[in-house]
């Protein structure tokens, strides 16, 4: 077994995990309840942790978690919908409200 991700944010790590499910690697995480309780140990601070249970898959979820990092990365937020106004997530290349397409970057 390996760690391969922490982070406070329980939901990314979480994100991360269906994402590795999903491409058939088994994991698990750790931490996850504890990390309610982070304002009451200080001096113990624990993170949700993501764990793949067997080691062979590690350089996979390496890849996969580089590739999404950069995808994510290089397609940077959701943008406004320049016609309507309204706030559009980033994997829609068109307007989920109006069908205007987003203008392309300058
Ligand atoms: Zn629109």
């Amino acid at each position: 077994m390996r760690k391969i991700f922490e982070s406070s944010d329980s939901m990314r790590v979480g994100h991360y995990q269906s994402m590795l499910e999903s491409d058939g690697i088994q994991t698990f995480v750790k931490n996850l309840n504890q990390s309610s309780l982070m304002g009451e140990i200080p001096f113990a601070e624990v993170f949700p942790e993501l764990w793949i249970v067997n080691d062979s898959d590690h350089e996979q979820a390496l890849r996969l978690l580089d590739s999404y990092k950069h995808s994510a990365s290089g397609n940077a937020a959701d943008w406004i919908c320049p016609k309507c106004g309204e706030e559009v997530p980033k994997e829609l290349s068109q307007c989920w409200s109006c069908g205007s397409a987003q203008l392309p970057a300058e």
